[in-house]
């Protein structure tokens, strides 16, 4: 067994993977830069170390982080999201230098991070797939083209994409013409590739995506599906496991088709095969995640399995110790990506001070949070700064649940999304359990929610109110 992790990642993530390595009895090493020095992740794990003052950089830096986790007695690494979990040269520069990487081989994420590449793998396993093209494409009149071809709508995606970014729906040829420089540009700066290519749109899909978990000896399991159908802007919001949408043989159909994907690639660790189902109720692969995911949660709520140690315990070289028919579920989970952010104004990011943080707690609720009251929210990085998972054996009781936890959480300092999920809660379309992706954008009217009185207007009415008491 692995007795030493060096964590690549920050916030929330880190913390949770503290916590796997304290019930395995691990020793867990935190990295932080100085902006950092008094996140959580830091006060958490067993020992910590400083890599430097860019904010950024520092956790992008595979060489410095592979030396540290060598000069501190690390046997294994852990990347997290983000950042490194996806470049295929923190997990080579590890398994050179001795060090586990706690995820899938070197190629398979070099592969499957490429979603042209990926595409061609599941076609070649017999997966349905969107049609799209082969190839990164040449300019915007292939583009065109294609476009011609598959018919409108479609997708420009970046090819390296990843959080969302890069991905635009033309309906139009002009609309094509106009968004094609523009995915160039975003897919070049924010993955430092300027590839594109183009896919079918599916209409109002729902987004669909099943957990795998697969040990070196062959053994490949599914921990069924998540719904993440939530979601604004391409990036998810609220993700259910699992889908109040499906069928039973829905249900056993796409863990099945997962479980060939990772198959068909040789994968080795957790991963999540991503899927959109269309109004036809035909399933689309649309990309592999070669990590662990932020909504890891909620599976883990409904079958009893502990991910992140499952993860380590695979990376040490055990096998998995149950079979397909030992993974059973429970009830429903629902999780709330908290995000710093004022859905109210486009959802601009609200970075500062937590002026006072209370836990939510009682029956089937599960915090997993990046910050404490006091606490100073940096403004470099992701804005989600905890998150909710609550569950609950129907799904009208999680989502009182839900209801009940988010009004129980206290974050104040920073504006949040919590009071926007109450609305989407209180919505009887999301009620009936029928939602697709695009349902931020067709409820506009969800964000006008009341916020009451700003404190300071309540103080002077208060303060007013004294003073026509004394007679002032
Ligand atoms: P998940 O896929 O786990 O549901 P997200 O897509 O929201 O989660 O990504 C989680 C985090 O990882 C976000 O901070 C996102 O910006 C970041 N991220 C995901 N993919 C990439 C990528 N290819 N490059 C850079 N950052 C990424
Ligand atoms: P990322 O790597 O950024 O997560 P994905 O390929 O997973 O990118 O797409 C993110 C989201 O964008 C999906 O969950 C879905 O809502 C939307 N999307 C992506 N491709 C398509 C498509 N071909 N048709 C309709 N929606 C899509
Ligand atoms: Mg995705």
């Amino acid at each position: 067994m692995i007795k030493k992790i060096l964590i690549a990642n920050r916030g929330e993530i880190a913390v949770r993977i503290v916590r796997a390595c304290s019930e395995l009895g691990i020793t867990s090493v935190a990295i932080y830069t100085d902006a950092d020095r008094h996140a959580l992740h830091v006060k958490k794990a067993d020992e910590s170390y400083n890599i430097g003052s860019d904010p950024v950089q520092g956790y992008l830096n595979a060489h410095n982080i592979v030396n540290l986790a060598v000069a501190s007695g690390c046997d294994a690494l852990h990347p997290g999201y983000g950042f490194l979990s996806e470049n295929p040269v923190l997990a080579e520069v590890c398994a050179r230098r001795g060090i586990h990487f706690i995820g899938p081989d070197a190629n398979v994420i070099r592969m499957m991070g490429d979603k042209i590449e990926a595409r061609k793998a599941m076609i070649r396993a017999g997966i349905p797939v969107v049609p799209g093209s082969d190839h990164s494409l040449a300019d915007v009149e292939e583009a065109r083209q294609l476009a011609n071809v598959i018919g409108y709508p479609v997708m420009l995606k970046a090819t390296n994409g990843g959080g969302g970014r890069g991905i635009r729906r033309c309906d139009s040829e002009t609309e094509l013409l106009k968004n094609y420089d523009r995915v160039v540009s975003e897919a070049g700066k924010a993955f430092g590739k300027p590839d594109i290519f183009i896919e079918k749109c599916v209409v109002n899909p729902r987004h669909i995506e099943v957990q795998i978990i697969a040990d070196k000896f062959g053994n490949t399991l599914h921990l069924f599906e998540r719904d993440c159908s939530i979601q604004r802007r391409n990036q998810k919001l609220i993700e259910i496991a699992p889908s109040p949408q499906l069928t039973e043989a829905q249900r056993q159909y796409i863990g099945k088709l997962a479980v060939n994907a990772a198959r068909a690639v040789n994968y080795e660790n957790a991963g999540t095969v991503e899927f959109l189902l269309d109004s036809d109720n035909q399933f689309y692969f649309m990309e592999m995640n070669t990590r662990l995911q932020v909504e890891h949660t909620v599976t883990e709520t409904i079958t009893g399995v502990d991910i992140v140690q499952e993860q380590i315990r695979i990376a040490s070289g055990m096998p998995l110790q149950y079979k397909q028919d030992d993974i059973q579920h429970r009830g429903f989970a629902m999780e709330f990506r908290i995000n710093a952010e004022d859905p109210q104004n486009g959802f601009l990011p609200s970075f500062g001070r937590i002026t006072r943080y209370y836990a939510p707690g009682g029956p089937g609720v599960r915090t997993d949070a990046a910050m404490y009251s006091g606490y100073v929210i940096p403004p470099y990085y992701d804005s989600m700064c905890a998150k909710l998972t609550v569950w609950n054996l129907t799904w009208e009781g999680v989502i009182e649940r839900g209801r009940r936890a988010l009004n129980d959480m206290v974050v104040f300092g920073v504006k949040t999304t919590i009071p926007y999920y109450l609305e989407i809660l209180g919505n009887d379309e999301f009620r009936s359990g029928q939602f697709d992706t695009s349902f931020v954008e067709t409820h506009p009217d969800l964000i006008n929610y009341d916020t009451g009185k700003p404190p300071e207007i309540l103080a002077a009415a208060i303060a007013a109110a004294i003073a026509a008491h004394n007679g002032l």
